[in-house]
């Protein structure tokens, strides 16, 4: 039996965006729990689709006595500013000093964040770590599928596990793998580790697991890994991030060196020559409208248009109108939008009451340049709390609190609108408001391809469009200044 320290910060940096994560938003509840102290971090991730939450399940089941610390998560956004950051790390810290005799820490980091002060935010934390604990205490992290891998998160790390799924139908999976790793190999981790970067950035979009090229990549990296590999992973990065780390990474533990070596070479050599099959597949704003009213729609079937620049889960805000305005502009019928981010305006359709006709100047709240409020007069449909439990498989389990919300009309469209911003991953988030996702004829998705976990089943179609948001789609379109010379801003044809 080990003595393990249980530890989580979780965040996703689009350095790119336009609002920083502050103290508040960790504090803050969304889909997953608010920043959570002792004892109380572990009845607040159970049940949930996290990789603490199958960590915890798995290493007490092994018989390991664990310390709960902090956890913590805020919303994908621009840089965690300096005061959340050092408060965290500070908390964190303070009371893994005083966890007693340890023989392993598990931290569920996403591999992303970057600070106002600090580049790699997650390899800081785990030298922080690291200087504390010493070099003979294990120090195990999970990390997110988009986590930007450095050398220094693995030089501090006895060992790093990512999910292997996009959208992360497998995250309380993944704190299961990083809790096995940790029972079976507690000697034999730090034999042999491996790490590289590869150099080109993945766009978000491509990155999916259900469909070629990754859904073939992934499975060979699982066949990859056997005796005497331990852990052989693949993250495909988050590129709107603008760090020297950016981009995709190979890293694996084996008990030999040479064997781990060979197999990571193997993975690397079959992204890279699958290169071309990654480059970004959107369809332009006036195609896809079109599109949407020319679609012949079996009902129950919709038509889903993913919104994915102004996706909340990769730095959007689901504020922006352009693609909604676009869609009334054209008459297209049966369209269902969401979810958009606006208290204001969920404010005013509670203060008017279910059944009332507001006039509303509804989204284009964050001040990305050019959007402008969607204004209209709306029937007030139906109202919420914002207060219901995820049910697809990515927001499996989790509890949300998305503040009130509302079902607004207007003409052939619906809105569902929130006062916290969520990304639209979950059929929950529509249903919590009384409106069926599938019956709509056209679905319009804040969301890049999370969504799909939920909703791909339902679609007789789905179609990325590139309209006006922050998360620019095309990589090579962000004006970075810090990659490293020779990576590529996106694949080669
Ligand atoms: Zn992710």
């Amino acid at each position: 039996m080990s003595r393990i320290a249980v530890a989580g910060c979780q965040h996703e940096t689009n350095t790119f965006a336009p609002l920083k994560a502050t103290l508040a938003d960790f504090e803050a509840s969304d889909a997953w729990p608010g920043l959570t102290e002792g004892a109380a971090m572990f009845d607040a991730v159970r049940g949930i689709n996290l990789p603490a939450a199958g960590f915890i399940d798995e290493a007490r089941s092994l018989g390991h006595e664990l310390v709960p610390l902090i956890w913590c998560s805020a919303q994908p956004s621009a840089h965690v500013t300096r005061d959340a950051f050092e408060t965290i790390s500070a908390r964190l810290l303070a009371l893994l000093a005083t966890a007693g005799s340890l023989d392993a820490v598990y931290l569920d980091l996403h591999g992303a964040m970057v600070a106002e002060h600090i580049e790699d935010a997650d390899g800081e934390l785990l030298e922080r770590v690291r200087h504390l604990i010493g070099p003979d205490v294990r120090l195990v992290a999970s990390l997110d599928f988009h986590a930007n891998v450095s050398a220094r998160m693995v030089a501090h790390a006895d060992a790093l596990v990512s999910f292997r799924s996009y959208p992360h139908v497998d995250m309380t999976e993944t704190g299961v793998r990083a809790a096995a790793l940790l029972h079976d190999s507690l000697r034999d981790l730090g034999r042999a580790k491996w790490y590289q970067s590869l150099p080109f950035l993945m766009p978000l979009t491509s990155q999916c697991t259900l469909i070629e090229p990754l859904h073939s990549v992934m499975e060979h990296a699982r066949r990859l890994e056997r005796d005497p590999i331990l852990s052989l992973c693949l993250t495909p990065g988050f590129p709107a991030a603008d760090v020297p780390e950016c981009g995709p990474a190979i890293f694996g533990y084996a008990r030999e060196r040479a064997p781990l070596e060979r197999a990571a070479l193997e993975l690397a050599e079959d992204v890279l020559g699958r290169e071309s099959e990654f480059a970004l597949s959107t369809v332009a704003l006036d195609s896809a409208v079109r599109l949407a009213r020319d679609a012949e729609v079996s009902r129950g079937r919709p038509l889903i248009l993913a919104d994915t620049q102004d996706n909340p889960g990769a730095g959007g805000n689901a504020d922006t109108t352009s693609l909604l305005k676009a869609l009334l502009t054209a008459n297209v019928e049966g369209v269902l939008a969401g979810v958009i981010w606006d208290p204001d305006s969920a404010a005013r359709a509670h203060a008017a009451g279910q059944g009332a006709s507001v006039e509303l100047q509804l989204g284009a709240r964050s001040g990305f340049p050019g959007e402008t409020p969607l204004k209209a007069r709306f029937t007030v449909e139906q109202l919420g709390d914002g207060r219901f439990v995820g049910t697809g498989p990515f927001y499996l389990g989790g509890r949300f609190e998305l503040g009130p919300m509302a079902l607004l009309r207007t003409g052939q469209m619906r809105i569902v609108v929130a006062s916290r911003k969520q990304q639209a991953a979950d059929a929950a988030m529509f249903r919590h408001v009384g409106v069926e996702p599938s019956q709509a004829r056209v679905l319009v998705l804040k969301s890049s391809v999370h969504f799909r976990a939920d909703f791909a089943p339902l679609a007789s179609r789905i179609v990325l469009v590139e309209a006006p948001g922050p998360n620019l789609a095309d990589t090579s379109r962000l004006p970075f200044t810090r990659l490293p010379p020779g990576k590529r801003l996106k694949p080669r044809n």
